[in-house]
């Protein structure tokens, strides 16, 4: 990675933005077709209204559906904002990891972490569901990153300290969490080590609350009307990816008694 530091940093910063809206447009196919049991690679991306093909200048993260109206250039069907968004989502999120992190591992990691992120926000939200496609990679992901960057100890203990206390939790609450659920904090409890990944649920819990409330309170709905936890997991994976650290630190400071 040391040979790529000779290129200009604006340059470098403008390869790693088109890169982020590339992989977006990529996650957007993972989002479509993975709760479909659709296959990501075959066949080529097209009109999910009227199946005609979608040519390559039609196939430009967030430039082509702006340049198109938002319609299928075919059909003239709407397309769903969702998929912009996403590539947006993706590319600035990339984008961030690099510039906070340089060229380094970390930067990998959080890149490849940030994108799934927002791939399991979008299909917990569409689907309820957070696929094993995702999460069995991401538990062998989160192990090898977390061996190299928390420690084998750490990642192990961090593997059953999440998805036990999520496996606890559905036991107990005969249904209250899901399967796809339990699997992403394993993975993420693997990835970031035991103390991290409880910082990921507090986080999850507590944005999660918010949100339920305020729902409940501006659509009257009921705790049954229940929203899904990963998109919340995912907030807390992020934070804790940038400030984990810190934040375990301050909490770990406020624990000693004053000097
Ligand atoms: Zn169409």
């Amino acid at each position: 990675m040391e040979l790529l530091n000779v290129i200009p940093y604006p340059i470098l910063t403008g390869f790693v933005v088109v890169f982020g809206l590339l992989v977006g447009s990529f996650s957007n196919v993972c989002i479509y077709r993975m709760p479909r049991q659709e296959s990501v690679v075959f066949p080529a991306s097209h009109c999910t209204a009227c199946g005609s093909p979608v040519r390559p200048y039609d196939n430009i993260p967030v430039v082509s559906y702006l340049l198109l109206g938002g319609k299928c250039r075919s059909c003239g069907v709407k397309i769903s904002p969702i998929y912009p968004a996403v590539e947006s989502a993706i590319g600035l999120l990339i984008t961030l990891a690099y510039l906070h992190f340089g060229l380094s591992v970390e930067f990998l990691v959080t890149a490849v972490v940030s994108t799934v992120l927002v791939i399991v926000t979008v299909i917990d939200l569409q689907h309820r569901i957070i696929p094993d496609k995702i999460t069995l990679p991401g538990i062998v992901f989160g192990f090898a990153a977390g061996f190299y960057l928390e420690g084998w100890r750490d990642s192990l203990i961090g593997f059953f300290v999440g998805g036990g206390l999520f496996y606890l939790i559905a036991v107990l609450s005969r249904g209250g969490m899901g399967g796809g659920d339990i699997k992403f904090i394993a993975a993420a409890g693997a990835l970031v080590g035991w103390q991290k990944v409880l910082l990921i649920i507090f986080i999850g819990a507590l944005s999660g609350s918010v949100v339920g409330i305020a729902l409940m309170a501006l659509k009257g709905g009921t705790r049954k009307s229940m929203i899904p936890f990963g998109p919340f997991l995912a907030l807390g994976t992020l934070v804790v990816l940038y400030f984990g650290d810190d934040l375990v630190r301050l909490y770990l400071s406020t624990m000693q008694p004053p000097p």
